[in-house]
């Protein structure tokens, strides 16, 4: 690009030891709505990790000494910032990620405030635990303490969401840490560190190195004295984590893909599982981890399942992201919504029925968003359990549907992927959600309800979804280090 072209270009600069500092190489980061180049940012390698290492490491011995009050105050002073200014925070989400001005308002943002509001609050309420041996003149008790420098890598669905997740917890419990955004969703994390300063976060115990996984992630991941690793993304990309860092022994928490299935019982309340099956299906484009992508209805109310569940996918609207009326916003790259497609083709080759979306029915975008990269939610019938379709993570707006007789077939069927993070049962009966939730091979199950979250338990996936859980005692265990005294009287 010309000076001209690029001095018109949002530059973002790595955050390191309180100060921002340039890079010597940068890349281009797109807004999925327009297509256009609208910021750079920086290309870090080995050098810039050794260096928010090394500032990590020194803010470490004051940040792990002062106590959880103290650390508490900085996170609320923090979440107010953000709070503040949701609404800019929003709008760069939005631009930068693709999703609905009105998803990163009511959902991204606001968690983002929500997860330092919870971890300043649940590490002032950890105790550890004592036991006595009285005939030996022995107590035992626990000690917990920070680890060290923390290497936090997150993904580009949930940008600062994820991130904040990982940040507000691994500080709270005095670590200091080195965090490496998703290089596609860089902004809102970079807006975060010019906050910092006045929440009275000191310098060194939040750095930002921004940069691709293979460039600055892997120097993370390589770096000998980051000792844990907390890693949101693709298996594929912790699979390459786990044998990278082997050599260091480090910790690891794996949060990874899913390939989420939704069974619909005959006694379901239809008029509450068909609009949030919807949404389940196509929140945030398809593209949460948590997203249902395999429905699976029984076969007495499969055909008005499908009707009205079809009808109701109709009514979300594509379109421009930062238009509040807008349901559904761009994908989050060229590249991506290629791959997205191309599973509906594949789909289509083998046989199913594509009932809505993708090649069926017409996208109209407004004219500044031809480039963009749009998809209409996508509904597919008749797809066998084999087909990619239905075994791999599309990460999309695509969704299948298929009928199944009985309990003990459909708990087979939805445990038969490698994956196994968040599953979706619909039914009247208490006695059947409660067995069925026990049988199926996923970290979390919601029954007549989607998404509903209390951040206190464990989130996570089993099988190749991950390794590990966070959530209030979860997290707290994994960003510490536990050390059993034994005291003789
Ligand atoms: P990704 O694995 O491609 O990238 C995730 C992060 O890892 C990015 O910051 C990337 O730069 C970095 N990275 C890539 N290669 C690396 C390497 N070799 N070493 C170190 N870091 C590396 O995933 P993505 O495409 O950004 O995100 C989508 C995936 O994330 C989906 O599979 C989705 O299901 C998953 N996800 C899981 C959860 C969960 O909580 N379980 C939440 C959101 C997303």
């Amino acid at each position: 690009p010309t000076m001209a072209h690029s001095k018109a270009l949002l530059v973002l600069e790595n955050f390191i030891g309180g100060k921002f500092v340039p890079c010597s190489s940068y890349i281009d980061s797109y807004n999925p709505s327009t297509g256009d180049v609208y910021c750079r940012v920086p290309d870090s390698g080995k050098k810039e990790v050794e260096a928010a290492v090394k500032a990590a490491q020194d803010a470490f011995p004051i940040w792990s000494s002062k106590s959880p009050l103290e650390r508490s105050q900085i996170l609320n002073k923090l979440a107010d910032l953000i709070e503040h200014d949701l609404e800019a925070f929003a709008q760069a989400e939005s631009k930068d990620q693709g999703k609905t001005i009105t998803f990163a308002r009511t959902v991204d943002i606001p968690r983002a405030v929500h997860n330092f509001r919870f971890f300043a609050s649940s590490i002032l309420h950890h105790v550890t635990e004592c036991t006595e041996m009285p005939a030996m003149g022995c107590v035992h008790y626990t000690s917990r303490a920070p680890v060290g420098v923390a290497g936090l890598i997150s993904p580009w669905n949930l940008p600062l969401y994820l991130l904040t997740w990982k940040i507000a917890p691994a500080i709270a419990c005095g670590n200091t840490v080195v965090a490496k955004p998703s290089e596609m969703t860089s902004v809102t994390a970079w807006m975060m560190c010019k906050l910092m300063e006045n929440a009275g976060v000191p310098p060194g115990v939040v750095n930002v190195v921004f940069g691709t996984g293979s460039k600055a992630g892997e120097a993370l991941v390589c770096h000998p004295d980051v000792p844990l690793i907390s890693f949101t993304g693709s298996t594929l990309t912790a699979q390459r984590i786990t044998e990278k860092s082997a050599p260091h022994c480090k910790r690891l928490s794996l949060e990874l893909g899913g390939k989420n299935p939704a069974i619909i019982f005959d006694d379901a309340d239809l008029s509450q599982c068909i609009p949030t099956t919807v949404r389940s299906s196509f929140a945030n484009q398809g593209e949460i981890c948590l997203c249902t992508s395999r429905i699976f209805v029984q076969r007495g109310i499969y055909s008005e399942f499908l009707k009205r569940f079809v009808a109701e996918a109709k009514k979300w609207k594509t379109g421009n992201p930062s238009d509040p009326t807008i349901d559904v916003g761009a994908l989050i790259s060229k590249e991506h919504l290629e791959k997205v497609k191309n599973y509906v083709k594949k789909a289509q080759a083998e046989g199913a029925r594509v009932l809505c979306g993708e090649g069926v029915d017409p996208l109209a975008l407004p004219p500044g968003n031809q480039k963009g990269y749009f998809m209409l939610p996508t509904v597919i019938a008749e797809v066998k359990d084999e087909s990619c379709c239905m075994q791999e993570e599309i990460f999309g707006p695509v969704t299948c549907v298929v009928a199944f007789d009985t309990e003990e077939e459909v708990i087979r069927r939805a445990n038969g992927v490698k994956y196994g993070l968040a599953a979706t049962v619909w039914s009247g009966s208490v006695g059947r959600v409660h067995r069925v939730a026990h049988r199926l091979q996923s970290g979390l199950v919601w029954t007549n309800c989607w998404l509903v979250r209390d951040l206190n338990l464990p989130f996570g996936g089993m099988k190749a979804s991950g390794i590990g859980r966070e959530g209030a005692k979860d997290s707290y265990e994994f960003f510490t280090e536990v050390k059993t005294i034994t005291i003789k009287h």
